[in-house]
């Protein structure tokens, strides 16, 4: 782990932490390969893949509803209990995202516009499931696309050598509201969505997050399924003053860091006390943790950085572009107005990026690898497309009938103008 001064690091320290992601160009030539056979051979080249990368035989994709249904039996009530309140918290959130079904606006006399929106009609989300099983993702995913109204709704997720999947995430796509789940995940999961197979309906759209190679599967097939954006390998950077708890921050570099050996975990810190306290509580609780072996992997690339004013916290902040930023400083306030990249901000030493993940409400879905500087997290809008509408009256396009003529004319499109004048010839 990096452990310094800001101004003191290393221009190649700097762009290690900021040019993160390049894992993605990286194994672009394995992915191709494997989207080119899947939209050649369809249903076999599903098999021979997830054969080969997930070790299962599997002889039917499509999970039935009542395989969906015994999920059920198999899950502790209150474990159920737990998932149903996160899910009506994440419903609840997107719900007030919404908006307003139909609007108008008088421009000027005559001449009213408005907007509508309708969703997409076939939707895709992956659900991650190789190094955990992720059902919260699948209430992440789902449950937006439901609220924006989106008809079919399939999720793919990568089964276990024995061609199951995690009873949780069966409940948690039930749930959310899937109308049809496969056993498929990776590359292959993204390629069946995107081009369709024998089994699999080609959607519309993709989304959800992924290790490298799922991300980058999902940025080559955008010619033929729009994506929600990169959301790779997890990361956290952490604004915090003296007055933060050592022990909370600690918890959350550790717990960022489990996700994978690609997470990245940044403390960005005035007190020269706490990031030496951190750093040493970052050793005791890694040391303690179950998937120590990814956390040890993923703090390489993580680092603790001290600076001499919360400005530079922030102006570093915005350079990096979290996907998940934890404010704790005495005035959260003033930093969060500084913040202007970021995929989901966390302030207080109360709202941990676990909170997040799993039940306050907001999406988990969010940019990494610094796209949070031009992609939002998921919700609503991913799901939905706006439709314009104009309603004029014959004053109406009298008022407008001269910027209208005047500027087709000048663009050489004479028929657009005479389509105006027509409309006065009497
Ligand atoms: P995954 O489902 O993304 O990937 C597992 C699949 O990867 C396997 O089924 C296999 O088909 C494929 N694969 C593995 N090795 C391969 C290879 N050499 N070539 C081609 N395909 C290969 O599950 P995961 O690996 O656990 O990764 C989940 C990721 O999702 C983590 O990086 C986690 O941080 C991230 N995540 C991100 C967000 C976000 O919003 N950004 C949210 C949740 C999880």
């Amino acid at each position: 782990m990096l452990y310094n001064k800001l101004q003191d690091i290393s221009e190649e320290e700097i762009d290690s932490l900021l040019n993160r992601g390049g894992e993605l160009t990286e194994v672009k030539s394995q992915v191709e390969p494997i989207l080119t056979d899947i939209r050649n051979r369809g249903d076999s080249a599903l098999n021979f893949y997830t054969k080969k990368f997930d070790g299962a035989e599997i002889e039917q994709f499509e999970i039935s509803p009542e395989e969906i249904e015994n999920a059920f039996h198999k899950i502790d009530e209150k474990l159920i209990r737990n998932l149903k309140k996160a899910a009506e918290n994440i419903r609840k959130f997107h719900f007030a995202q919404l908006p307003e079904k139909l609007w108008f606006i008088e421009i000027e006399p005559g001449v009213e516009l408005g907007q509508k929106f309708s969703p997409l009609e076939n939707v895709g989300a992956y659900v991650p499931g190789g190094r955990a099983s992720y059902p919260s993702t699948a209430l992440m995913t789902i449950i937006p696309a439901k609220v924006a109204g989106v008809k079919n709704v399939i999720m793919c997720t990568p089964p276990g050598a024995d061609g199951t999947i995690n009873p949780l995430t069966l409940a948690a796509a039930k749930i959310a509201g899937a109308d049809h789940v496969y056993r498929v995940g990776g590359v292959q999961a993204i390629g069946a969505m995107a081009y369709g197979t024998e089994t699999i309906k080609k959607v519309d759209k993709i989304v959800g997050p992924g290790n490298v190679y799922v991300t980058t599967a999902k940025m080559l097939v955008r010619d033929k399924a729009e994506i929600d954006f990169p959301a790779g390998p997890s990361e956290v950077l952490i604004i915090a003053d003296e007055s933060a708890d050592a022990r909370m921050v600690a918890s959350d570099i550790v717990a960022q860091s489990e996700h994978d050996p690609q997470a990245v975990s940044v403390l960005i810190t005035t007190s020269d006390i706490l990031a030496k306290e951190v750093k040493d509580e970052v050793i005791r609780q890694s040391a303690a943790a179950k998937r120590h072996e990814i956390i040890d992997k993923s703090l390489e690339n993580s680092a603790i950085l001290i600076t001499d004013t919360v400005q530079s916290c922030i102006e570093f902040s915005n350079r990096f572009a979290p996907e998940h930023l934890e404010i704790v400083v005495s005035d959260p306030e003033s930093v969060l107005e500084g913040i202007e990249n970021a995929g989901s901000i966390f302030v207080g030493s109360y709202a941990p990026v676990s909170a997040g993940d799993y039940a306050s409400g907001t999406n988990h879905v969010l940019p990494t690898a610094g796209y949070a500087k031009i992609y939002s997290g998921l919700n609503i809008n991913h799901f939905i497309k706006y439709l314009t509408i104009q309603k004029i009256t014959k004053k109406g396009l009298e008022n407008i009938c001269d910027p209208i003529i005047s500027i087709a004319e000048e663009e050489g499109l004479y028929s657009h103008a005479d389509a105006v004048r027509l409309r006065f010839d009497h």
